[in-house]
């Protein structure tokens, strides 16, 4: 088993770190203080491909392999976060469903406007009644003649007040479930009957952007149906799976931050005649944060690996990822508040606003406690011919795709 970091994507790492930290992360107090990110520090990541890190070089992307993309997404996780929420749509879940089971002319068409960044793109799934039941999902589409007509509400959609290019999951079969009677549909912006609704205020995550999304009446070719009609909900769980992986990268990456920050404090601040750090007590701390890392960051990089090498075990070691990564984060940024003490609470620092900003990802792209579903739903269907799931719930939770 090798542990090392492949010498070129060590090299990578390290010209991103230097590009962020020259180029990013100082814009960081501005985003937090006008609510938009600098659209040249978004041109820069453009030009650097990091709307396209892990879309294949022949569709206009960098073609790094998962663990590659990690690694960058792990140097980006120590600017704002509104540089990843923005970038990784394209990144994953608003260019995955095309890359996967998009037809040859959606790929052409799109995703080398994506990886470029030159077109942003947003993923559609939720509704106000189908958030973690996401197969629950009610807008319509109908078809009619050589179109669909799309109604519905989705909310909570990131990008979607500056996407140029929507995902769009849809029943096309109230009859059947989930796993027949939906399907995906590529909406381009400025499409009649899609309107942005309202964009909603959040805990943190300033400069991102989500909003609700609208359809009525909304007239989409037929041409547009990514990959087969009523296969989409399959497609929408594969955008989820590379979706977690890379989450849980950003996780690792902030944490990674988090205990820097936080060991230069404990150093510095002097406390009862003699640094914080000088008490076993802080150290312990310290121990427990570069340990609850070192095993999520394993974890990520295992799981990272695996999604190129075992995609029948995507969504299982994706799912594992986030919820160890996404939980670890979390415990980090709560311990580094609690080793700065007052100042770890204030608007000067900017470990307060790190705290907000990765509490989101216990939440999105699938819920901590959605992730134990599906991993316990693996590991118990090794067992299923001792154990048959009780009700007929817990099969839509986690519905085998
Ligand atoms: C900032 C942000 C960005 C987002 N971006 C997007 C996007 O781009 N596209 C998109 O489609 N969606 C997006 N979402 C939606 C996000 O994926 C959902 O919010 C998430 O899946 C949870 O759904 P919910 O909010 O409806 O919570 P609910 O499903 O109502 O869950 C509430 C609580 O109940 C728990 N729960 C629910 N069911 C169970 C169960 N069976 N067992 C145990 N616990 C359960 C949940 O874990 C959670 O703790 C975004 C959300 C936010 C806040």
């Amino acid at each position: 088993m090798e542990f090392a970091v492949p010498e070129d994507l060590a090299k990578l790492k390290a010209r991103v770190r230097e590009f962020v930290d020259r180029e990013l992360a100082p814009r960081d107090d501005e985003i937090e203080t006008t609510g938009q990110i600098p659209a040249e520090a978004l041109r820069a990541m453009a030009g650097l491909g990091l709307f396209g890190t892990n879309t294949p070089r022949a569709w206009g992307g960098l073609g790094l392999s998962m663990l590659g993309n990690c690694l960058v997404i792990e140097e980006l996780a120590r600017a704002h976060i509104a540089y990843f929420y923005t970038s990784s749509m394209n990144v994953h879940i608003a260019s995955k469903g095309i890359e996967y089971d998009g037809s040859d002319a959606q790929r052409r068409r799109w995703l080398p406007e994506l990886a470029s960044g030159r077109l942003v793109g947003a993923y559609a799934l939720t509704e106000a009644d189908a958030g973690s039941d996401a197969a629950g999902i009610r807008t319509a589409a109908v078809r009619d003649g050589a179109h669909y007509v799309l109604n519905g509400r989705k909310r909570y959609i990131t990008n979607a007040p500056i996407a140029d290019l929507f995902t769009v999951f849809a029943v096309t079969d109230a009859a059947r479930d989930s796993r027949t009677g939906v399907s995906a549909f590529l909406v381009e912006r400025g499409t009649p009957g899609l309107t942005v609704g309202r964009t909603h205020r959040m805990c943190g995550g300033r400069g991102a952007l989500h909003a609700e999304v609208i359809f009525e009446d909304c007239r989409v070719s037929a041409e547009n149906v990514i990959g087969q009609v009523g296969r989409g909900f399959a497609t929408a769980m594969k955008c989820l799976d590379a979706g977690r992986v890379n989450w849980a990268a950003y996780s690792v990456g902030a944490a990674a931050h988090l205990l820097e920050l936080a060991a230069g404090h404990v150093t510095a601040r002097r406390q009862f005649g003699r640094p914080l750090a000088d008490n076993q007590g802080i150290q312990w701390t310290l121990a427990d944060m570069a340990a609850d890392l070192h095993a999520a960051r394993l974890v990520c990089y295992e799981a990272a690996w695996r999604y190129d090498h075992d995609e029948a075990r995507r969504a299982q070691v994706a799912a594992l990822a986030k919820l160890v990564c996404a939980e670890m984060v979390f415990r980090t940024a709560d311990r580094t508040v609690q080793l700065f003490g007052g100042a770890g609470y204030t608007k000067d620092l900017p470990v307060e606003r790190i705290w907000r900003d990765v509490r989101i990802i216990r939440i999105l792209e699938g819920t901590s406690e959605i992730m134990r579903h599906i991993v316990a739903r693996h590991l118990l269907r090794e067992r299923e011919s001792v154990w048959t799931p009780g009700a007929s719930e817990s099969s839509r939770l986690v519905p085998w795709i």
